[in-house]
C-alpha cells in the first residue's frame, strides 16, 4: 500500500524559493576582485537567480547541459548555485587550484558549454581557451569586462521565470575530487541529495544554524559547495558573508568583526594562520561563537586556543567530496556533559564526529568483517546514505560495493558513543616493524608545539623497521623550531616507538583541496633513512 503524501521533488530551487519568501531580508554581503563590497539580500540573490537563469536558457542551455565556473566564494558565484540547477543544467564547480592541465581536463570532461570566471583568472583562461574546444561562451563574473560579462547578461534578462520541476535524482552540481592519484574524478550531486544533505546539516546535532546566524565559508565554495553552507544557510535564513579568495587572516577578520560573523568553516590551515595572528595582534574575534572545521585532523591545541582563548567552540567534522561532503560532526552529547565540561571538550576535541542521520558508516578489518566499535580496533572506513556517490560521472561501474558500501579510502575507530576516529589516509599509514604509527597522531601533537605552522609526519623506507616516521615542520614565520622541546611534547602524548627518527625544519607542500601533499613529501625525502 503506498503512502498518500505528495510526492513533491526535493529541488535545489524550492530552496532558493524559500530564501525569497521566508528571509528575503536577511543580508548577503560579498567581496569582489577590483569592485566595492557587494551588500544584498536573499530576494535580491534569488531575482537575480532567476535573471541568469533565463539568460542561460536564451544562450541556448537547456535541462541536462554542463556550465563551468571558475570562480572564488562570492555573491555572483552563489547565483549560478540556484541558477545553473534551477533550470535542470549541472554546474560544474571547477577548482583553480588543480594543475592547469588537470583543471582542463575537468572541463572538457565535464563537456561544458559555458564557462564563468573571476575577473583574477582573465589571464588563466586566455591561456586554455584553445584547449576548450566544447566551450561556446565564454563569461567573465564582472561588471566590466571587455567581453561577454555577468552583468550585462542579468541586465539583459527578465526575472520572470517559474522554476520548473523535475525529477529530483537529476544532476545538480559536479565536482571533481582533487585527483592526487590519477585524473580528478567527478561527484555528481542530484537535487535530492543536495536537498537532505542541506537539512542534515543545518540540524542541531551537526551546524545547528538559525536565521540569528551569519555565516561566512571560507572553505571554497568550488570544493565540495563549501560544505553545502550556501543551501544551508539559504534554508535557515541566516546572513551568508562571502570573503572571495581572501583568506588571510587580517582579511577574515575584518569582515568576521565588520560583519558580525557568528560561524564560519575552513580547513586547518587557515585557522592556524588566523590564531596565530590573532595571538600577535591581540585581538578576539568578539561575535564569532562556533568555527566547523575539517577537510584535514583539526589539532586538539587549536580547538583549545579558539575555546579557552576566544570563547569560540570549535565543531570538527570528516567528510569527502564523495559525501557531499558531510559524513561525521563532532558535537556534545547528554552522555559526554556527565563527564564534565573538561573531560566533555576533551572527548570531543580528539575525534573527527558523531554518527549523523542519513550517513551510515561501517569499519572493517582485512577480510571485510565489521571490527568492533570499541573506540580501539581500527579498519577501513565504508559508509553509505542518500548523499553517498553511487558511480563517477562517466564512469561504466558502480564506485560502491554489492550492498552499496563506498570505500572511503580512510582508517578509522567507532566507539560506543558513536564517535568516529580518523587515524590515517589508508595510503598515509606508517608500517614499522609490522605495526601501525598513526601520522595523524603525530601531526596532531606536534602542532601544538610553539612556532609550529605545519606538522606532517611521512614513513619512509627503512632498513630495520620497513618504515620509519620523518616529522617536517614548517615553522610560523620568523618562529624558530626547538627540535627538542617538539620531542618532549611529542614523548608526552604517543608511545616512544612511534616518536619520529628526524624533524625537518622546511616548507611543507599542500594539495589543491589545502592537505599537506604527502605524495611530494615523500618523493622529496625518499631514501632518506637508507
Ligand atoms: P580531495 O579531493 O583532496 O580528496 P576531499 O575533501 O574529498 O578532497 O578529501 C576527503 C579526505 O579528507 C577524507 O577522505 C579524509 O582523508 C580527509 N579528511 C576530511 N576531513 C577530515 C578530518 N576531520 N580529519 C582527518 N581527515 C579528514
Amino acid at each position: 500500500i503506498s503512502g498518500l503524501m505528495q510526492p513533491r521533488p526535493l529541488m535545489v530551487a524550492s530552496i532558493a524559493e524559500h530564501a525569497e519568501r521566508a528571509h528575503g531580508a536577511r543580508a548577503i554581503i560579498s567581496r569582489l576582485h577590483d569592485e566595492p563590497l557587494w551588500r544584498y539580500d536573499y530576494a535580491a540573490m534569488v531575482r537575480r537567480a532567476r535573471q541568469m537563469a533565463r539568460a542561460l536558457q536564451a544562450m541556448g542551455i537547456a535541462s541536462g547541459d554542463r556550465v563551468s565556473s571558475l570562480a572564488w566564494n562570492t555573491h555572483r558565484h552563489m547565483e549560478l548555485f540556484f541558477a545553473v540547477p534551477g533550470i535542470g543544467a549541472v554546474l560544474h564547480t571547477a577548482n583553480p587550484r588543480l594543475h592547469v592541465d588537470q583543471l582542463v581536463y575537468t572541463i572538457n570532461h565535464a563537456a561544458s558549454r559555458v564557462l564563468f570566471y573571476d575577473s583574477s583568472f582573465e589571464s588563466l583562461v586566455a591561456d586554455i581557451r584553445d584547449r576548450l574546444p566544447r566551450v561556446e561562451h565564454f563569461v567573465a563574473l564582472s561588471s566590466n569586462a571587455p567581453g561577454l560579462h555577468y552583468e550585462a547578461l542579468i541586465a539583459s534578462a527578465s526575472d520572470d521565470l517559474a522554476w520548473p520541476q523535475f525529477d529530483e535524482n537529476a544532476g545538480a552540481i559536479l565536482c571533481y575530487t582533487s585527483g592526487t592519484t590519477g585524473d580528478p574524478k567527478g561527484v555528481l550531486y542530484s537535487h535530492r541529495a543536495i536537498v537532505l544533505h542541506a537539512m542534515a546539516a543545518g540540524l542541531p546535532s551537526a551546524f545547528g544554524l538559525s536565521a540569528f546566524d551569519v555565516v561566512m565559508p571560507c572553505s571554497s565554495l568550488y570544493h565540495a559547495t563549501a560544505w553545502g553552507l550556501p543551501f544551508v544557510a539559504a534554508m535557515a535564513g541566516a546572513s551568508f558573508v562571502l570573503p572571495a579568495e581572501k583568506m588571510d587572516p587580517a582579511s577574515l577578520h575584518e569582515l568576521i568583526a565588520g560583519e558580525h560573523v557568528t560561524f564560519t568553516g575552513g580547513v586547518p590551515t587557515i585557522w592556524t594562520a588566523y590564531l596565530d595572528w590573532l595571538d600577535r595582534t591581540q585581538q578576539s574575534p568578539a561575535s564569532l561563537k562556533r568555527v566547523v572545521i575539517g577537510g584535514s585532523a583539526v589539532p586538539v591545541s587549536m580547538a583549545e586556543a579558539f575555546r579557552h582563548k576566544h570563547q569560540v567552540d570549535v565543531l570538527q567534522i570528516w567528510g569527502m567530496t564523495e559525501t557531499c561532503p558531510l559524513g561525521v560532526v563532532a558535537t556534545p552529547t547528554p552522555q559526554l556533559a556527565e563527564r564534565g565540561e573538561d573531560a566533555m571538550w576533551e572527548t570531543i576535541w580528539t575525534r573527527q564526529g558523531r554518527l549523523q542521520f542519513g550517513i551510515e558508516l561501517k569499519i572493517v578489518d582485512d577480510s571485510g568483517n565489521a571490527v568492533p566499535p570499541d573506540g580501539e580496533t581500527s579498519g577501513a572506513l565504508l559508509v553509505r546514505g542518500p548523499w553517498v556517490v553511487e558511480r563517477y560521472f562517466g564512469a561504466d561501474r558502480s564506485a560502491v560495493d554489492a550492498e552499496g558500501w563506498f570505500d572511503t579510502g580512510d582508517v578509522a575507530t567507532l566507539d560506543q558513543d558513536g564517535f568516529m576516529r580518523i587515524t590515517d589516509r589508508a595510503k598515509d599509514v606508517i608500517k614499522s616493524g609490522g605495526e601501525w604509527i598513526s601520522s595523524i597522531d603525530l601531526e596532531n601533537a606536534a602542532a601544538g608545539a610553539p612556532g609550529v605552522k605545519v606538522a606532517a609526519v611521512v614513513g619512509l623506507a627503512h632498513p630495520k623497521w620497513d618504515e620509519r616516521p620523518l616529522l617536517v615542520i614548517e615553522p610560523h614565520d620568523g618562529a624558530e623550531i626547538d627540535r627538542r622541546a617538539v620531542m618532549d611534547r611529542l614523548q608526552q602524548h604517543v608511545a616512544r616507538w612511534w616518536l619520529p627518527d628526524a624533524i625537518e625544519i622546511a616548507e611543507v607542500p599542500l594539495t589543491a583541496t589545502g592537505k599537506i601533499d604527502k605524495k611530494q613529501l615523500r618523493a622529496r625525502y625518499d631514501g632518506y633513512f637508507l
